[in-house]
């Protein structure tokens, strides 16, 4: 284990996105936390929507005033192949859970709680199952508080790796997951908190750029910006079917041969099958240079996310599971509209037909991307309901605001 390194933030730049009342009461419930100090732990300090948060989250709450650390679990390929697994069973697939998979786990989560023995914490917030087993070695479990928060579609588990993890979770002394729909069959523990998470509307990736300035910084990754752009950003893996978003284009192409597509993707240190899929959908796409492929490789950092999404026609997330699907609120924030996945977390945050379409199928997919290139000014009207959508529930100081009000109920208890 060893402590992240984060770029400070100040918090005072975010008040413009709170009302009095809020503004207010977080200084209030920061008070009261006064003397108290909050560990959060997770797997990688890059790549995916975990890191992502934190990297806005911990400076903003050290800067209110908060004693808060954040801490990266060691984790060799083994380990990630064996957390990659308990991933996608969770998500639904079907692997047998053997006891070489549980060994692995049970070495690594020993091997990282060595560090936790001398904590002395009062709030633990450990995020994903891959570092949830430190419970196991929690000291003294009077004196604090452990928190487990999942963020993956935990609605229709594999039984046997949720049952596993159940009894790891059942250790904590609350649970938050992202929607209702996610709490596993059978789990039995005496709080749970539901909270979606956050965009950070003034980090690189959120921060407002001009058109021109965007459809410049990604013309450097071929993108001619007088033709049509349809984009997906997301990890390499199967629940992001970035192998269906190719089928969508090539049935969208057929009708807008104009058309382009970008797979934008970055390689999280935690999820090894990343390659795997990245060349997969090299192959899919084949010899069709209207198809990019780029990733944190080619130099896609926050930047030039921002402006794939700012830049684009549609931006694509297409999902067959997904825990929330940050990708969708940064394209909303930048009044891009977003055709997602029927599933998980993106339901939250597209209205079908209000703030973007919903889709189930390739078929479908390809439809809604021809009704909104077709009428630019609906694409528009529903990237408008969304960017307000977005700046009601998911901006990092809801988040924020749910964390503070969290430690003080727990601090209560
Ligand atoms: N992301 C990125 N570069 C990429 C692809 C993704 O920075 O090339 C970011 C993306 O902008 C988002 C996060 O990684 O902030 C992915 O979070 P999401 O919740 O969409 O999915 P997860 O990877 O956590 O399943």
């Amino acid at each position: 284990m060893r402590k992240a390194l984060v770029v400070k933030k100040n918090y005072n730049d975010y008040m413009q996105f709170m009302d009095e009342r809020t503004r207010e009461d977080m200084g209030r419930l920061v008070e009261n936390l006064r003397g108290k100090s909050i560990a959060m732990v997770n797997a990688t300090e890059f790549g995916g929507g975990v890191a992502e948060i934190l990297h806005s989250l911990i400076p903003l709450m050290q800067d209110m005033g908060l004693d808060i650390d954040w801490w990266i679990m060691h984790g060799e390929k083994e380990f990630f192949n064996v957390t990659k697994a308990f991933h996608n069973c969770l998500q639904g697939d079907e692997a047998c859970l053997e006891q070489e998979t549980i060994d692995t786990f049970f070495k690594y989560s020993q091997m990282n709680a060595q560090k936790i023995l001398n904590w002395d914490y009062d709030f633990v917030v450990i995020h994903d199952p891959q570092p949830i087993g430190l419970v196991s070695w929690r000291k003294a479990p009077e004196l604090s508080h452990w928190v487990w928060r999942c963020h993956i579609d935990t609605s229709a588990p594999n039984p046997a790796y949720w049952q596993f993890l159940q009894r790891y979770i059942q250790q904590y002394d609350a649970a938050i997951f992202t929607m209702k729909e996610f709490v596993g069959e059978g789990l039995d523990i005496d709080r749970l908190y539901f909270i979606t998470p956050p965009i950070d509307p003034l980090s690189h990736k959120n921060i407002p750029l001009k058109k021109e300035e965007a459809q410049r910084i990604i013309a450097r990754f071929g993108i001619d910006s007088s033709r049509p752009l349809i984009t997906q950003i997301s990890r390499f893996d199967p629940w992001k079917d970035p192998l269906g978003v190719i089928e969508v284009y090539k049935i969208v192409r057929k009708e807008f041969p104009s058309v382009q597509l970008a797979l934008v993707g970055s390689m999280a240190s935690d999820d090894p099958e990343g390659w795997d899929y990245l060349y997969m959908a090299l192959r899919r796409a084949g010899e069709d240079y209207d198809i990019k492929i780029v990733t944190n490789f080619n130099g896609v950092s926050n930047l030039e996310v921002n402006a794939f999404q700012t830049a684009s026609d549609i931006i694509l997330q297409k999902s067959i599971k997904e825990g929330f699907g940050l990708t969708v609120s940064e394209a909303l924030w930048k009044g891009t509209p977003v055709i997602g996945g029927n599933t998980g977390g993106i339901r939250l945050q597209i209205e079908d037909g209000v703030t973007g379409y919903l889709v189930d199928t390739v078929e479908e997919c390809a439809e809604k991307v021809l009704t909104l290139l077709r009428n630019p000014a609906l694409a528009d009207e529903m990237a408008a309901a969304g960017r307000e959508k977005v700046r009601k529930e998911f901006l990092i100081t809801t988040n924020i605001y749910r964390y503070l009000m969290l430690f003080n109920d727990l601090m209560q208890s």
